[in-house]
């Protein structure tokens, strides 16, 4: 089936004429037409622009122009801007947004030829880890619980309708946006391979803002190679974004075949939380066998300051929230809802657009930035946020990369968790400090739990050193031989 391939295989065979691009695009917009009223995983389908990308594909390839993903079909998380394509951000306050321009990371992977299958499901802002702050619905995981099997799973957040779509095959790859763990943690519960890369190494000019110096926009593949290929496409320099880093983007691909001999592997304890589950923590020490059989040194380290990431995070996130969703006015984007002055307005609009969660966030985040508890806490935050990258940065000279497990759970069902938004933010505990500090992490497909739901190992390395990340992730890949499949995908 056209929908298995991975986009390493489809690439291939679209270069030898094997099928064309349209071919591989209505195999795609099939599955979705199949399997979306079920999964909800897109927001919007973009049927004839799909096609009409696929047939520039296929004009391409027939003249020998390729790009890195020339006719591979996509879908985006929708919070990226798509230029004439409506962006919601999972929110009733842009449901009627059509972006003027393109994102970055968008812009890029056109330039290299992908398709845009459409936009991708997510939590209201990419605020969540289950996808049910949505306001256009939650999104199923393709996947079963093999003991509860009506049971309805989340697949994570806040990428989740990305995660969804790539597992259940209605896409090849997806892009996502990590502020704390929202691409990693989605993929663990899918079964795929999740990218947060360095912060700055992709573009977030035209990603709709949510905490400007945590949002890491970054790929979801099936395989590591896969990611690769994505990454290498959408990193890179952009003028636009002030923070974006100008460095070259290596080759990904080829840092995925450099094997783990002689690298130096960090188990950080800090990580082993009180009531980790027992496979999660078994998965955890496999993954250090298979590379100590690699060849890789593995190591004691500490991370000292990882029990304040989730409070730090838990300031700092909703305080960048409150300043950038201050924009959402009915004045100048999306919805409006009219009231007697303009005060009135302003509060109508943003009663009727923003979901709870959203709220929430809103309301911590000026609480901690008031006149009264700024010192108290959102400056507290700032000083544990650098204590936590000092952490990483002393860990990086002793350690090429750190290995972890990627969430303390596998995926859920809808509703649990639902009670108490502090069990929800608990899914977060092993991805923020990647955020906080900025580096570049990696979650892989590692085994099963015992009720045959994916597990992910998350792959920690220095900043800008994606290339030692996909070298460690690619020899945990091929040891885990992980080659489970949803019970939810194109084609049963
Ligand atoms: N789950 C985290 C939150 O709710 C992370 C979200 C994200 O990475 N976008 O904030």
């Amino acid at each position: 089936m056209l929908t298995d391939l991975t986009i390493a295989e489809a690439r291939d065979g679209l270069r030898a004429g094997r099928f064309s691009a349209v071919d591989l695009t209505m195999a795609h917009l099939l599955a979705i037409e199949a399997l979306n009223p079920r999964l909800n995983a897109f927001i919007t389908v973009s049927h004839s622009k799909a096609l009409a990308q696929a047939q520039a594909a296929d004009a391409a390839l027939a003249k020998g122009e390729h790009g890195a993903l020339t006719g591979i079909p996509l879908a985006i998380k929708d919070l990226f801007c798509t230029e004439g394509v409506r962006t919601t951000a999972g929110s009733r306050i842009l449901e009627p947004f059509v972006p003027p321009y393109e994102s970055t990371v968008t812009a890029n992977l056109l330039r290299d030829g992908a398709v845009f299958l459409g936009k991708a499901n997510l939590d209201e802002f990419a605020m969540g880890s289950s996808n049910m702050t949505s306001a256009f619905g939650p999104v199923e995981n393709p996947w079963k619980r093999l003991r509860d099997p009506d049971a309805v799973l989340v697949p994570g957040g806040s990428s989740g309708g990305s995660a969804a779509a790539v597992a259940a095959r209605m896409a090849m790859g997806a892009t996502g946006t990590d502020t704390g763990g929202s691409i990693r943690q989605p993929a663990a519960f899918c079964g795929l391979v999740g990218v947060k890369p360095s912060y700055g190494r992709c573009s977030r000019w035209g990603v709709v803002a949510f905490a400007s110096s945590l949002d890491h926009p970054g790929p979801f593949a099936r395989t590591v190679q896969d990611s690769a290929i994505m990454l290498g496409s959408m990193a890179g320099f952009d003028p636009k974004d002030s923070t974006s880093a100008e460095r070259p983007v290596p080759d990904y691909e080829a840092a995925c075949k450099r094997g783990v001999k002689g690298l130096r592997i960090g188990v950080p304890r800090e990580y082993l939380a009180d009531g980790m589950p027992a496979e999660i923590e078994a998965l955890w020490q496999q993954g250090l066998t298979w590379l100590r059989e690699a060849g890789a040194e593995i190591v004691d380290v500490s991370l000292p300051h990882t029990q304040y990431g989730l409070a730090t995070y838990y300031i700092v996130a909703p305080a960048e929230a409150s300043s950038n969703l201050a924009r959402y006015d009915g004045v100048r984007f999306g919805l409006r809802k009219d009231g007697g002055e303009l005060a009135e307005m302003y509060g109508n609009t943003r009663a009727a657009g923003f979901g709870p969660e959203v709220r929430r966030r809103i309301m911590i985040g000026t609480y901690v930035l008031s006149a009264g508890y700024y010192d108290a806490y959102y400056l507290r935050a700032q000083k544990i946020r650098a204590l936590i990258l000092r952490d990483f940065n002393d860990v990086f000279s002793q350690v090429d990369a750190l290995l972890t497990p990627t969430a303390p759970n596998a995926a859920f069902a809808q509703g649990e968790n639902m009670d108490d938004p502090i069990k929800m933010y608990l899914n977060d505990v092993f991805t923020v400090g990647a955020n906080l500090a900025g580096v570049p992490a990696i979650s892989v497909p590692a085994g099963l739990d015992a009720n045959g739901l994916p597990l992910g190992l998350q792959i920690i390395g220095r900043p800008f050193d994606e290339e030692t990340v996909f070298a460690v992730s690619a020899e945990i890949e091929r040891a885990a031989g992980f080659t489970a499949l949803p019970q939810i995908r194109a084609g049963q």
